[in-house]
Formats: C-alpha cells, structure tokens, sequence
C-alpha cells in the first residue's frame, strides 16, 4: 500500500473537520491506527512517514510479532479485540492500553500480570449498549460494578468506554447509538468514576462518534485499506 502517507493526511483532516463542526476542542480526539490484517512495513510507512504513534491490535499473536519488530520506536499499542484468560499475561507485559476489558475475571488477572516497572495499564470497559448477546462487552447495568472493581486494582488505570455499535448507515442513527456511551460516561461520573474517555468511531463512523463525544477513534480500513 503505498497511499498511506495520504491516508493519515485525509483521515487527520476529517478529524480537525468533525471537531471544528462539532464544537470540540481541537486536538481532543486522538488517531488510534487499527492493524490488524496488515504488515509491519505498513506500521512503519506510519511511523517513519506520518509521524503516527498509537497502534491497536486484535489478535495477540500477530500482535506480538509486530511489537518485537518495532521495538526500536517509542510507539503505544493497545490491544482492541477479545480476550482469552490464557492471554491475558502477554497483554500486560507488552501492551499500553486494553479496550476490551468485559470481565472482572480478565480485569483481576491483567491487575495481577502487569509488570512492576511498568505504569499502570490503561483500561477501558467494552460495552454492549444495544445488549445483543452475540457481541462481547457488558450490559449498562454491568458496567458500574465493574467500574467500581477496577478502580480499587493498583496496577490497572481505569480510562473509559468502549464501544462498537452495530454498523448504521445514516448519521443520525449512528449517533443515536454513540449518545448512549456517552449518557452512560456521565451516568459514572455522577456515582464517582470519572473516566476521561471515550474509545468509538471506525472508518465508517467516526463523525458521528467525534459528534457524540469520542475522544479515541478507531481506524483501520480508510488508513490502511481492506483487510
Ligand atoms: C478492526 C477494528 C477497528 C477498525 O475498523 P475499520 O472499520 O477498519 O476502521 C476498530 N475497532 C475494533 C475493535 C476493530 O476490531
């Protein structure tokens, strides 16, 4: 793929748009580059060509492939997709943020696995706002618990939500569906866990989510092109 350099100029712009058009604050929503799918030499057109710095992974063993190849850089990944308990101590020792967390089971273990000399691991809940049963992430009535357990885990730093909501085509409906993740932001916030973001927004979503408050989005196709 030789247009990614173009790619990260077009999404970044779409970006700066969305928060100008929505009244965010400039620079408050931050480039996740999703790769899972594509090659190291992508990664690193990324790194050396546009400055791109956050990589978010599904899979943990083409994960860590691409970790140990690009160790010389001072990137952060972040680990996107589901999570088996058996994989859960390769996520603490080499990843910097974890999206998916939906258990407190895999929460205890990541608390457990994470390195000394390491920060804590920024976490953020993955919530199934809709409550269909085939995705993974916890109902609204799950989250607070859940919330509430992780924040009492020193070596986890709880961050946020995450969501991923059914694919909708029209704007409005996309943002009907981002506007619950928020609500439900504010709803912690009022029982006294302040979380400072908001992980949604895809290739096919990300104005709508930038409208509703995400301040992490998720791309992968309109950087990289198909998987
Ligand atoms: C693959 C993936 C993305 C990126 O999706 P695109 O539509 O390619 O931008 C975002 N979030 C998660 C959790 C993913 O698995």
């Amino acid at each position: 793929m030789d247009h990614i350099e173009e790619n990260f100029t077009r999404v970044r712009q779409l970006i700066t748009a969305a928060e100008h058009c929505y009244g965010r604050q400039p620079g408050s929503v931050r480039l996740l580059a999703v790769t899972k799918g594509h090659s190291v030499e992508d990664i690193r057109i990324a790194v050396e060509h546009a400055g791109q710095r956050d990589f978010g992974e599904s899979f943990i063993q083409e994960a860590l492939v691409k970790i140990r190849a690009l160790a010389d850089s001072p990137l952060s990944w972040h680990f996107i997709g589901p999570i088996q308990s058996n994989k859960t101590r390769d996520i603490a020792q080499h990843f910097d943020w974890v999206h998916s967390v939906d258990r407190l089971k895999i929460a205890r273990r990541l608390d457990g696995q994470r390195p000394s000399d390491k920060p804590p691991l920024n976490i953020c809940i993955q919530v199934n706002a809709s409550g269909e049963p085939t995705k993974s992430g916890v109902t609204v009535e799950e989250v607070l618990p859940l919330a509430k357990a992780i924040l009492q885990m020193p070596r986890l730093h709880l961050r946020g939500l995450m969501a991923i909501p059914a694919p909708q085509g029209a704007l409005q409906k996309q943002r009907d569906s981002f506007r619950q993740i928020r609500e439900l932001q504010d709803r912690l916030g009022e029982h006294g866990c302040l979380l400072d973001t908001l992980s949604m927004g895809m290739s096919g979503d990300m104005a709508a989510a930038i409208a509703e408050g995400a301040t992490i989005v998720r791309i992968g196709t309109a950087l990289f092109g198909d998987r």
